[in-house]
Order: C-alpha cells, then structure tokens, then sequence
C-alpha cells in the first residue's frame, strides 16, 4: 500500500506508450493509467522538424503530463518527452534518453524517472531504390517504421507511417518525382510506436519512476527518496591524487530536509589505472 494504490494517472499521448506506463506502474504501484489523445502531442514538437521544439525535456514532459491531467480531470499526471543526443561514452553512436515525469497534485510531489540507450536514429540521403533497400535493412525496417522526404530533411512534405515494402517503394517514386534534384531524404521514424527500440527505453525510464516511487523518506514517508548526488574523488592507490572513482552517494527527500549518505564503511583506494597521473 503506498500513496499511489487505486489512483489514476493521465496520460496523453497517441504514440501508444500507455501500455507500457500501466503495465510496469500498475504492477509497480498500484496506479491505473488512463489514456487522453484529445490533445495532438505533435503540436509541442516533433522530431520530423514539422514543429520545432521550445524549452527543455523537463519543460516539454511536464507540460504533457498537466495537459493530461487538466484534461481528464484528475491529481495525478504521467508524461514522457524523449531526446536523440551522441552517446556519452564515444560521442559517435546515436543515444537516446528517456524521460517519464510523475506529477502528484494533491502531495505537491514531481518525480522523475530516466534512461539513456542507444537508439535506433539513421538516416541518408539516397538516389537509386537498391541504395534506400540497402539503408532499409541497416535502419531495421520494417519493425522500425521509416519516414521519407524529397531532397532533404527540411523539406516541406513527407510521407510517414511507411511499414512495408511496397509502401516505401511508393514513397521512394513520389519523393524523388517532388526533389529538386532527385535525391531522397529517409530517416527513421522517432515516434515510440514506431520505433521499438525507444519504446523499450521508455519502458526502462518507467521503471526507474516506479522504483523512486517505491523509494520512501525515512523521516517523513514520502515517496521519491532517492540519489541526490554522487561524490568523486577516491584517492589513487599508488600517488594519492583523486580519481573519478566514486567515494559515496548522497540521498535526499523532494519533501523534507532529510538526507544521507551512502559511503564506504573502511578506508579504500583508487586503482591507478583510474588514475589521470599514474594513467595518463
Ligand atoms: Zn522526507
Ligand atoms: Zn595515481
């Protein structure tokens, strides 16, 4: 039994991720998901450059979830914004992180739930349909659907929803009859129901969410206790200068002043192949 049990959250979406939310926080929390499309999401931003986008993740996931809420009439919001960025370990790999936001009226609670995966997020510029079938099958189509334009990725008019072959063999000939130079713009489609690969990277964001939901302060009982920050700086084993290794984790409550952390209980070192001096 938590805060959460027998209450309904909004959702708006029409990308489909509603059963992903109520099948991991329903089970998680005891919450039911009820979904409105009676808003189009598309109209705060898209990733096909139809809309661009205004303001943070943060911004654009919480406004989701109280355009939910206003619309369905209920205290408690779920929404989800996502991001294509370089993958943060080698720059070079397309990296997508997802935010699922909880917004809690009644408690004045937000909580937030992430998780940053590689994405599925090709594109190319083709001329010759056995060039686009070629990109085809490196973009994992057809389980991930593909989205086509003339010339470029700024043009105008696009045709989306393509899932089978014969439909991206129509979209290929009406593209390249609009280009200007006969080149076709293909890209993935980044929606969530077009795209599995994101969709599971939501689902991994929601459970993140359903854990700090899980996650109470120990002074007040509020939900959404979770790492605050993370301290670096473990001394190197052999010289003694700090690392980037981790020393301890610092808990805090959204709600009260209560807060922890979480160390190591004996005195440790660095190992010096961590070390910038030891290992440049
Ligand atoms: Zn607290
Ligand atoms: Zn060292």
């Amino acid at each position: 039994m938590n805060i959460f049990s027998n209450r309904t959250a909004s959702v708006l979406t029409k990308h489909g991720k509603e059963l992903v939310l109520n099948e991991v926080l329903n089970s998680a929390t005891g919450l039911q998901v009820n979904l409105t499309n009676a808003y189009d999401t598309d109209l705060l931003g898209t990733f096909t450059l139809d809309v661009s986008r205004h303001g943070s993740q943060f911004d654009a996931a919480r406004k989701k979830a109280q355009i939910g809420m206003e619309l369905l009439g209920t205290d408690l919001g779920l929404g989800n914004e996502g991001a294509f960025v370089a993958d943060p370990y080698t720059g070079m790999l397309p990296w997508n992180i997802e935010l699922v936001i909880l917004i809690d009226q009644k408690h004045q609670l937000e909580i937030s739930g992430f998780s940053g995966a590689p994405a599925q997020n090709a594109h190319a510029y083709v001329c010759h349909w056995e060039e686009l079938e070629k990109f085809a099958d490196t973009a994992l189509f057809p389980s991930h659907h593909l989205v086509i334009k003339p010339t470029d990725e700024y043009h105008p008019k696009s045709v989306k929803n393509i899932t089978d072959k014969q439909q991206l063999r129509d979209a290929f000939q009406w593209a390249s009859s609009n280009s200007s130079k006969g080149v076709v713009y293909v890209e993935n489609d980044l929606r969530a129901f077009a795209n599995p690969t994101r969709m599971k990277n939501i689902r991994q964001a929601t459970i993140d969410l359903a854990s700090k939901m899980n996650s109470l302060c120990p002074a007040c009982r509020m939900p959404g206790y979770w790492i605050e920050d993370i301290q670096r700086g473990l001394p190197c084993n052999a010289c003694g200068m700090p690392t980037d290794q981790e020393i301890a984790k610092k808990w805090g409550c959204l709600k009260c002043e209560h807060s922890d952390v979480e160390g190591m209980k004996v005195l440790r070192f660095a190992n010096p192949s961590q070390c910038k001096y030891c290992n440049p």
